[in-house]
């Protein structure tokens, strides 16, 4: 059972919108909480179309939608957080960002609120150390679309305490997701596998193993994955895959983690996948 009535969001982009929906239907309060009032109204509208998708599928009534939608107050202003037991941080990727809205957290919220973040690649720890509750700092690693998407990550920094572990890991139950317990370390488990899979899908695609075709073939029907390795790094961008592997590269200094040429120069030529209308497959 979860004692956390109140979520507080900040950022109500692509995430932060995906789990505030995901805490009201589950019927937590949700204070979501951005820069600007444009982009409080664009992730409030997002939910209520996300919504009225799931009322079209049969999955939920128009009454349920309302009471949802009843439990998500938007705001401009942190001062509205101060009746959240747990705060879950989803603002741009960017640590010096994050790092800022820790320490103004840290002035607002009382000392025993939790604070999550949902980044994808900063370190927990590192950003645990900025704040002045490390042992209530955690990393909750969402999944996009979060409404569909059964898994949270959920990352102990070296720092976090038991209590607080607990108290997220029954959050992410209460919202009906399935958590796995992970220790901080780069790319967390999901992308320290996912990532290095498709680098190695363009080695084999380079050597002229099997076309980009069959590669994708191969991996959806032989291992039961929903789509191919090129054809995720098509949706994920290539410049991201590019970005991460990197990563590994400086932060284990292994060469198994090394970039595939051909990665490489896909990005160098801008074509990067479904964003740019070319990747390995035109659009
Ligand atoms: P996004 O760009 O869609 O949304 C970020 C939001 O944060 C924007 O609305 C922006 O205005 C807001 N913001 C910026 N500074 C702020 C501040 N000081 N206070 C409040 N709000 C602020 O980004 P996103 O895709 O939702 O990503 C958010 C986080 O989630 C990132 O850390 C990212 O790494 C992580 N993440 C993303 C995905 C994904 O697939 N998009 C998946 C898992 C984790």
């Amino acid at each position: 059972m979860s004692s956390i009535q109140t979520v507080g969001i900040i950022g109500a982009g692509t995430m932060g919108n995906g789990i505030a929906q995901a805490c009201a239907v589950s019927g937590i309060r949700v204070v979501m909480v951005d820069v600007a009032q444009a982009a409080v109204d664009k992730g409030l509208a997002t939910v209520a179309g996300s919504l009225d998708r799931l009322i079209k599928k049969e999955k939920l009534t128009a009454e349920g939608k309302a009471a949802a939608l009843a439990l998500i107050q938007g705001s401009t202003s942190y001062d509205d957080l101060k009746g959240a037991q747990l705060v879950i941080e989803a603002a741009t990727e960017n640590e010096g960002l994050k790092v800022k809205i820790l320490q103004q957290l840290d002035d607002i919220l009382a000392p025993e609120v939790i604070v999550a973040t949902n980044t994808s690649s900063i370190s927990i720890t590192k950003l645990a150390a900025a704040t002045k509750r490390s042992d209530k700092f955690i990393g909750m690693h969402f999944f996009n679309p979060v409404p569909m998407m059964a898994l949270v990550e959920i990352i102990r920094g070296l720092q976090t305490s038991d209590a607080t572990h607990g108290a997220v890991k029954a959050l992410a139950e209460a919202l009906g997701k399935t958590p796995i317990t992970v220790k901080n370390a780069p790319g967390f488990v999901v992308n320290r596998i996912l990532v290095p899979m498709i680098n190695e899908a363009f080695f084999v695609l380079a050597e002229g193993v099997a076309t980009a075709e069959d590669i994708d073939a191969g991996m959806k029907l032989g291992t039961n994955q929903p789509i191919g390795p090129l054809a995720l790094a098509d949706m994920i961008g290539l410049d991201v895959c590019l970005a991460v592997m990197n990563v590994y590269m400086a932060e284990f200094n292994d060469s198994k983690y090394r970039p595939a040429p051909l990665l490489k120069e896909m990005v160098a030529a801008g074509w990067l996948g479904r964003k740019t209308g070319k990747g390995v497959y035109t659009y």
